[in-house]
Protein backbone atom coordinates (compact mmCIF):
# COMPACT_ATOMS: atom_id res chain seq x y z
CA UNK A 1 0.00 0.00 0.00
CA UNK A 2 1.15 3.21 -0.64
CA UNK A 3 1.90 6.12 1.84
CA UNK A 4 -0.81 8.33 1.94
CA UNK A 5 0.23 11.94 2.54
CA UNK A 6 -1.30 14.81 4.18
CA UNK A 7 -0.21 17.55 1.47
CA UNK A 8 0.96 17.62 -2.00
CA UNK A 9 4.69 15.58 -1.77
CA UNK A 10 7.06 17.88 -3.74
CA UNK A 11 8.24 16.56 -7.12
CA UNK A 12 11.58 15.48 -7.71
CA UNK A 13 13.87 17.44 -10.24
CA UNK A 14 15.43 15.97 -12.87
CA UNK A 15 17.72 16.66 -15.63
CA UNK A 16 17.57 15.62 -19.08
CA UNK A 17 19.95 12.99 -20.04
CA UNK A 18 22.06 13.55 -23.47
CA UNK A 19 20.69 10.76 -26.11
CA UNK A 20 18.54 9.63 -23.99
CA UNK A 21 14.55 10.15 -23.48
CA UNK A 22 15.05 9.23 -20.08
CA UNK A 23 15.68 11.69 -16.89
CA UNK A 24 18.06 12.06 -14.14
CA UNK A 25 16.70 12.27 -11.04
CA UNK A 26 18.42 14.41 -8.84
CA UNK A 27 18.59 13.69 -5.26
CA UNK A 28 21.27 16.09 -3.61
CA UNK A 29 23.74 19.04 -4.54
CA UNK A 30 27.18 18.85 -2.87
CA UNK A 31 29.56 21.93 -4.02
CA UNK A 32 32.91 21.94 -3.56
CA UNK A 33 34.77 25.30 -2.63
CA UNK A 34 37.55 26.81 -4.22
CA UNK A 35 39.47 24.10 -6.72
CA UNK A 36 41.17 25.80 -9.08
CA UNK A 37 44.45 27.31 -7.82
CA UNK A 38 43.89 31.12 -9.43
CA UNK A 39 39.99 31.14 -8.33
CA UNK A 40 41.48 30.55 -4.40
CA UNK A 41 44.20 32.95 -4.98
CA UNK A 42 41.29 35.89 -6.55
CA UNK A 43 39.29 34.66 -3.26
CA UNK A 44 42.08 36.03 -0.86
CA UNK A 45 42.57 32.52 -0.22
CA UNK A 46 46.41 30.07 -0.70
CA UNK A 47 45.20 26.98 -2.36
CA UNK A 48 48.69 24.96 -0.99
CA UNK A 49 48.10 25.08 2.25
CA UNK A 50 44.24 24.98 2.60
CA UNK A 51 42.16 21.63 2.34
CA UNK A 52 39.05 21.95 -0.15
CA UNK A 53 35.75 21.85 1.57
CA UNK A 54 32.31 21.17 0.39
CA UNK A 55 28.74 23.24 1.14
CA UNK A 56 25.55 22.22 -0.26
CA UNK A 57 22.56 23.48 -2.71
CA UNK A 58 19.22 21.79 -2.20
CA UNK A 59 17.90 20.06 -5.16
CA UNK A 60 15.00 22.76 -5.51
CA UNK A 61 17.55 25.12 -6.59
CA UNK A 62 17.98 23.03 -10.24
CA UNK A 63 16.92 25.52 -13.23
CA UNK A 64 17.15 23.55 -16.12
CA UNK A 65 19.17 24.50 -19.31
CA UNK A 66 17.05 27.52 -21.47
CA UNK A 67 15.08 27.85 -18.70
CA UNK A 68 15.59 32.29 -17.15
CA UNK A 69 17.42 32.59 -13.78
CA UNK A 70 15.61 35.41 -11.78
CA UNK A 71 17.76 37.42 -10.58
CA UNK A 72 17.96 36.53 -6.71
CA UNK A 73 16.18 38.82 -3.49
CA UNK A 74 18.24 41.18 -1.70
CA UNK A 75 21.27 41.07 -3.39
CA UNK A 76 23.26 43.49 -5.07
CA UNK A 77 26.35 41.26 -6.35
CA UNK A 78 25.38 38.20 -8.01
CA UNK A 79 28.31 36.27 -9.48
CA UNK A 80 28.64 33.60 -11.75
CA UNK A 81 31.06 30.46 -11.33
CA UNK A 82 30.77 27.57 -14.31
CA UNK A 83 31.31 24.52 -12.54
CA UNK A 84 32.22 20.57 -14.01
CA UNK A 85 29.25 18.48 -12.78
CA UNK A 86 29.43 14.29 -11.46
CA UNK A 87 26.41 12.90 -11.60
CA UNK A 88 26.62 9.74 -8.93
CA UNK A 89 24.36 6.63 -10.41
CA UNK A 90 25.56 3.98 -7.85
CA UNK A 91 25.83 5.45 -4.22
CA UNK A 92 28.29 4.10 -1.05
CA UNK A 93 30.06 5.73 2.08
CA UNK A 94 33.88 4.99 2.26
CA UNK A 95 34.40 4.62 -1.42
CA UNK A 96 37.99 3.91 -2.05
CA UNK A 97 39.19 5.97 -4.57
CA UNK A 98 40.42 3.13 -7.12
CA UNK A 99 36.53 2.53 -7.24
CA UNK A 100 35.07 6.18 -7.15
CA UNK A 101 34.78 6.43 -11.09
CA UNK A 102 32.75 3.29 -11.16
CA UNK A 103 30.12 5.41 -9.04
CA UNK A 104 29.69 8.03 -11.91
CA UNK A 105 26.66 7.96 -14.40
CA UNK A 106 27.92 11.11 -15.97
CA UNK A 107 29.34 14.59 -16.69
CA UNK A 108 27.39 17.78 -16.81
CA UNK A 109 28.35 21.83 -16.88
CA UNK A 110 26.26 24.07 -14.23
CA UNK A 111 26.64 27.21 -12.79
CA UNK A 112 26.79 27.40 -9.42
CA UNK A 113 25.04 31.09 -8.69
CA UNK A 114 26.38 32.73 -5.92
CA UNK A 115 24.56 35.98 -3.60
CA UNK A 116 28.59 37.44 -3.21
CA UNK A 117 27.87 40.30 -0.64
CA UNK A 118 25.63 37.74 1.19
CA UNK A 119 28.30 35.28 1.15
CA UNK A 120 30.85 37.64 2.06
CA UNK A 121 28.93 38.89 5.30
CA UNK A 122 28.82 35.07 6.11
CA UNK A 123 32.28 34.59 5.70
CA UNK A 124 32.98 37.72 7.82
CA UNK A 125 30.66 36.86 10.60
CA UNK A 126 31.71 33.00 10.43
CA UNK A 127 27.75 31.99 9.68
CA UNK A 128 26.83 29.32 7.12
CA UNK A 129 26.92 29.99 3.44
CA UNK A 130 23.12 28.97 2.48
CA UNK A 131 21.85 32.58 2.15
CA UNK A 132 24.56 33.50 -0.60
CA UNK A 133 24.85 29.76 -2.15
CA UNK A 134 21.70 27.65 -1.75
CA UNK A 135 18.92 30.17 -2.91
CA UNK A 136 16.08 29.24 -5.67
CA UNK A 137 17.20 29.01 -8.89
CA UNK A 138 21.36 29.07 -7.63
CA UNK A 139 22.09 25.79 -9.98
CA UNK A 140 21.58 26.53 -13.58
CA UNK A 141 22.02 22.88 -15.49
CA UNK A 142 22.65 21.32 -18.67
CA UNK A 143 21.90 17.94 -20.21
CA UNK A 144 23.88 14.78 -18.30
CA UNK A 145 26.10 13.07 -20.54
CA UNK A 146 26.37 9.31 -19.37
CA UNK A 147 30.02 7.93 -19.18
CA UNK A 148 29.45 5.82 -22.15
CA UNK A 149 29.37 9.16 -24.13
CA UNK A 150 31.39 11.24 -21.84
CA UNK A 151 33.77 9.33 -20.98
CA UNK A 152 35.77 10.15 -17.58
CA UNK A 153 37.12 13.92 -18.60
CA UNK A 154 40.11 14.95 -16.91
CA UNK A 155 41.07 17.94 -19.52
CA UNK A 156 39.37 20.20 -21.18
CA UNK A 157 37.86 23.94 -21.77
CA UNK A 158 35.92 25.10 -19.49
CA UNK A 159 34.20 28.35 -20.07
CA UNK A 160 31.69 30.76 -19.11
CA UNK A 161 30.36 33.81 -21.62
CA UNK A 162 28.45 36.79 -20.86
CA UNK A 163 26.64 38.37 -23.50
CA UNK A 164 28.99 36.16 -26.17
CA UNK A 165 32.15 37.42 -23.95
CA UNK A 166 34.28 35.37 -22.70
CA UNK A 167 34.92 35.96 -18.91
CA UNK A 168 36.22 32.64 -17.33
CA UNK A 169 38.12 30.70 -19.28
CA UNK A 170 40.07 27.52 -17.60
CA UNK A 171 40.75 23.56 -17.58
CA UNK A 172 39.81 20.43 -15.72
CA UNK A 173 43.23 19.66 -15.70
CA UNK A 174 44.03 22.78 -13.30
CA UNK A 175 41.46 21.08 -10.86
CA UNK A 176 43.37 20.63 -7.40
CA UNK A 177 41.28 17.72 -6.33
CA UNK A 178 40.00 15.62 -9.20
CA UNK A 179 36.91 13.31 -9.63
CA UNK A 180 38.58 9.80 -7.77
CA UNK A 181 39.67 11.87 -4.68
CA UNK A 182 36.82 13.93 -4.55
CA UNK A 183 34.13 10.98 -4.28
CA UNK A 184 36.50 8.92 -2.01
CA UNK A 185 36.91 11.86 0.37
CA UNK A 186 33.24 13.06 0.10
CA UNK A 187 32.08 9.68 0.86
CA UNK A 188 33.56 9.49 4.80
CA UNK A 189 31.82 12.86 5.15
CA UNK A 190 28.34 11.59 3.84
CA UNK A 191 26.98 8.03 2.23
CA UNK A 192 26.43 9.03 -1.31
CA UNK A 193 23.02 8.57 -3.04
CA UNK A 194 22.34 7.57 -6.66
CA UNK A 195 21.37 11.05 -7.58
CA UNK A 196 23.82 13.25 -5.64
CA UNK A 197 25.57 15.75 -7.81
CA UNK A 198 28.92 17.07 -6.96
CA UNK A 199 29.62 20.69 -8.61
CA UNK A 200 33.68 20.85 -8.54
CA UNK A 201 34.48 24.23 -8.44
CA UNK A 202 35.17 26.79 -10.47
CA UNK A 203 37.87 28.36 -12.43
CA UNK A 204 39.82 32.17 -12.03
CA UNK A 205 37.26 35.04 -13.47
CA UNK A 206 34.13 35.29 -11.47
CA UNK A 207 31.95 38.21 -11.80
CA UNK A 208 28.73 40.12 -11.30
CA UNK A 209 25.81 39.52 -13.58
CA UNK A 210 22.74 42.14 -14.28
CA UNK A 211 19.31 41.81 -15.51
CA UNK A 212 19.46 40.93 -19.29
CA UNK A 213 22.63 39.08 -19.21
CA UNK A 214 22.62 35.94 -20.94
CA UNK A 215 25.38 33.51 -19.94
CA UNK A 216 26.94 30.43 -21.54
CA UNK A 217 28.58 27.83 -19.58
CA UNK A 218 30.24 25.26 -21.60
CA UNK A 219 33.00 22.16 -21.13
CA UNK A 220 34.37 20.75 -24.23
CA UNK A 221 32.75 17.19 -24.24
CA UNK A 222 29.60 18.14 -22.54
CA UNK A 223 27.65 20.79 -24.39
CA UNK A 224 26.51 24.33 -22.93
CA UNK A 225 23.84 25.34 -20.37
CA UNK A 226 22.53 28.94 -21.51
CA UNK A 227 20.49 30.86 -18.76
CA UNK A 228 18.78 34.30 -19.21
CA UNK A 229 19.35 36.69 -16.47
CA UNK A 230 15.79 37.96 -15.09
MN1 LIG B 1 31.53 27.24 -6.83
Amino acid sequence: MSDSYAIEPQKINSLPIAGSAQRFPVARIFCVGQNYAEHSREMGHNPDVEPPFFFMKPHTAIVSDGRSFPYPSISTNVHHEVEFIVAIGTGGANIPEAEALTHVFGYAVGLDMTRRDLQGIAKKTGRPWELGKAFDNAAPCGAVVPVAQAGHPTTGSITLSVNGEMRQNGDLADMIWKVPGTIAYLSTLFELRPGDLIFTGTPAGVGAIQRGDHLTGAIAGLGEVHTDVV
